[in-house]
């Protein structure tokens, strides 16, 4: 019999990354360190049956999850799962339930949600369970007793430098596939200590900002390089953070390795030190959140808090373009308040940059309000209609429908800048099938018309059969 079943849902429908499920991964090794017998599913490289198989056969499912389409993944993987094994208890956790906890748990497929980081909450829960105790002492989670919903106290910030590496027998295969696509993650850091009132940081690591130890750093990347044999690390961090220091070190330890790596850093970070510093050690990308082209955006709105705003933006592309590093701008459109004139300031502030840094890789997302967030309400008043089940959240995506006209931006802007990606979803010969589709796009980025999308519904068709390997 399995203790706990851990499954990652497919996050998304176009190419999703190979990146390892570092959501599960990580509660997962402190369970099997402390003798419980867990298994994994990684639904993007275990078919359903390798799920179902589990389900049979475990005591708890737990499942990790964002909004949107891996939402929906997760309803579907929870449904079978009481349909399939009416005694297994369902577990969900991640960061949608962690923003959204009341309203997960009424959800009759949900026995327990675990709010915010999972290690020690799923270890205290899995001791309680297996010692058929009461569950009323475990911080962080929301569980049914007899049909009451009971919420149990707050459960404190994990100490990140006490978390085990997070490879272990029983998971090995999905990092081996990680580190054959270049795509091992490391946090080396968890949380940011900025303030943007749209993103989960204020509630899921409370506003703070927790660096790993250096040494841990370096030990782990050593075992990931003797384990795998590995080129090229990714630190998935929010915000590598603001330590200029710190961010020199890791630098060193790249370099020393021969090391090729990527990160997400703010915009005002980048001076051409820092930059330098970077592309010496081996930096082969960096994430920034732009988010908007106008100030009001984002000193008023999101609060981005860029000390010189668009400025700030502007001066990172130009010392970007001086490195051999490509900067990975993203936008955000659909913002609350945000009005055409402002959406086309972003649009040409995107060109502007992939003008400047000519290796500027450029994307567009839409806003997906969160409640508890503080852009929520006006998210509210500028007529979001709230999701009232998982269901309904489950469209809620970076590329959402439920704002069709920002929607349109999100293909235009991707099949006009980041050719690499469609690349990616139509390989070979599928290439010729978008091509198109390539050549409207560009013409309505330069434009600006992106209304009357008719060309959208044969896109979105074309991904889903390429997603299927048709
Ligand atoms: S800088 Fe990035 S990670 Fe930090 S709060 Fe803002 S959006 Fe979130």
């Amino acid at each position: 019999m399995i203790d706990c079943a851990l499954v990652y849902p497919t996050p998304s429908l176009d190419s999703p990354a190979k990146g390892p499920a570092l959501s599960i991964f990580y509660p997962g090794v402190v369970l099997e360190k402390s003798g419980f017998e867990v298994e994994y599913s990684d639904e993007r490289f275990d078919n359903r049956q390798h799920t179902e198989k589990l389900i049979k056969n475990s005591l708890v499912i737990g499942v990790s999850s964002m909004t949107g389409f891996q939402l929906g993944e997760a309803q579907r993987i929870l449904k079978t799962a009481k349909e399939i094994n009416p005694n297994i208890i369902t577990l969900l956790g991640g960061v949608h339930p962690s923003m959204l906890p009341d309203q997960c748990i009424r959800e009759s497929f949900i026995d327990v949600v675990c709010v915010g980081e999972g290690e020690r909450t799923l270890l205290e829960f899995m001791k309680c369970i297996k010692k058929k105790k009461s569950l009323k002492n475990v911080k962080g989670i929301l569980w049914k007793n007899n049909g009451n919903i009971i919420k149990n106290e707050k459960r404190e910030l994990v100490d990140i430098n006490k978390i085990p590496w997070p490879v272990t027998k029983k998971n090995r295969h999905y990092f081996k596939i990680a580190a054959d696509a270049s795509q091992i993650r490391l946090l080396s850091s968890r949380g940011c200590p900025h303030k943007c009132r749209f993103c989960y940081n204020q509630i899921f690591n409370r506003s703070t900002w927790r660096p790993m130890n250096i040494k841990k750093l370096e030990n782990e990347l050593d075992a990931y390089i003797s384990e795998f044999k590995i080129k090229k690390i990714i630190l998935g961090d929010d915000n590598i953070g603001p330590v200029k220091e710190r961010i020199k070190k890791i630098c060193g330890l790249m370099e020393e390795r021969g090391i090729t790596w990527h990160t997400g850093i703010r915009c005002e970070y980048i001076t051409d030190e820092i930059a330098q510093t970077l592309d010496k050690s081996g930096c082969s990308s960096l994430f920034f959140g732009v988010e908007s082209g106008s100030n009001r955006i984002l000193n008023e709105i999101i609060g981005k808090g860029y000390p010189g705003g668009v400025e700030n933006i502007k001066n990172c592309a130009r010392i970007m373009s001086k490195t051999n590093i490509t900067g990975m701008y993203s936008f955000m459109c659909g913002l609350p308040t945000e009005t055409i004139k402002e959406l086309i300031m972003s649009m040409e502030l995107a060109d502007w940059i992939k003008e400047t840094d000519k290796n500027a890789r450029i994307s567009f997302y839409v806003y997906a309000p969160y409640p508890g967030t503080s852009l929520y309400k006006e998210a509210i008043e500028q007529g979001f209609q709230e999701p009232c089940t998982i269901d309904e959240w489950t469209r809620i995506t970076l590329s959402s429908e439920r704002n069709p006209k920002m929607e349109n931006l999100y293909y235009i802007s991707g099949l006009n800048f980041r050719k690499d990606k469609t690349g990616q979803n139509f390989p070979g010969l599928k290439r010729f099938s978008i091509k198109p589709f390539e050549l409207s796009a560009s013409l309505r980025w330069k434009t600006r018309i992106t209304g009357f999308y008719w060309e959208k519904r044969i896109i979105k068709y074309l991904l889903a059969k390429a997603s299927k390997g048709d």
